[in-house]
């Protein structure tokens, strides 16, 4: 398909609020394989930005709200989906093991994409179904975009009124991480579990790991998911998605 015929559209991004605190950003006009939540989260301090989308229109043009309260921008691995606007970020947050300084290969050509990440399921010739003006699909790279402070196991994201904890649960890549609020069991759970088939045979993927990431994470008092790709979800869920994976692997 020509890149020139995708119709344009004035707004790339589709803003979500899920509670008082909590917002979902989308970009409705991509392939569902890419199209990746950004979850912002309230804090007295300072607010929090989890994942930022491919990059593909700047973010602080259309939502300006993400950069009101001086922003932390955590990206949960450096796949093109979570990382493409973390170069408009200044506090940038991933695990030391994520490529954010020398992005990994990225292309909105689904064959190109394929290899690039080692996927087996086939990709539509192109991952997006309009574009933003000026927009063009084939000049299309990930910005680098160098962790300013590099997450362990075991971190603290201070919101004043509210403190996630890093979770480095490899497997999907080596430095997938989450985070989890343990005073309300929110976890936002990037690419290491939504409700869908996960990705655990990507080049840079590794089962064993995944396996042990997941008991990790069962064991954990988690009430509601917020993951990386489609609708938030239950513990109960999470449990069931946890035991169908270890079960199959
Ligand atoms: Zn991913």
């Amino acid at each position: 398909m020509s890149a020139a015929s995708l119709e344009i559209v004035d707004r790339w991004f589709a803003v979500e609020p899920v509670d008082e605190r909590i917002t979902r950003i989308i970009e409705p006009h991509v392939h569902e394989f890419v199209r990746g939540n950004i979850w912002q989260v309230r804090g007295s301090a300072r607010d929090l930005v989890i994942d930022c989308g491919l990059g593909v229109a700047p973010l602080r043009d259309e939502c300006p709200a993400l950069f009101a309260n001086d922003p932390v921008l955590v990206v949960t691995h450096a796949h093109l989906d979570h990382m493409g606007g973390a170069h408009e970020f200044d506090d940038r947050r991933a695990h030391a093991a994520e490529p954010m300084g020398d992005p990994r290969g990225a292309s909105i050509r689904g064959a190109v994409l394929r290899d690039e990440l080692g996927l087996d399921e086939e990709l539509p010739d192109l991952l997006i179904t309009a574009r933003p003006a000026g927009f063009d699909p084939d000049a299309y790279r990930l910005r680098p975009a160098p962790a300013t402070t590099r997450l362990v196991d075991g971190d603290a994201v201070d919101l004043g009124d509210r403190c996630l904890r890093v979770l480095h649960l490899p497997g999907h890549t080596p430095g997938s991480i989450c985070l989890f609020d343990e005073a309300s069991g929110t976890l936002f759970s990037g690419d290491v579990i939504y409700d869908d088939v996960l990705l655990d045979g990507l080049h840079e993927s590794d089962r064993d790991d995944y396996a042990t990431s997941l008991q990790r994470l069962r064991d954990l008092p988690v009430r509601v998911v917020h993951p990386g790709h489609g609708d938030s979800f239950d513990g109960v869920r999470l449990r069931e998605l946890i035991d169908d994976y270890l079960a199959a692997a």
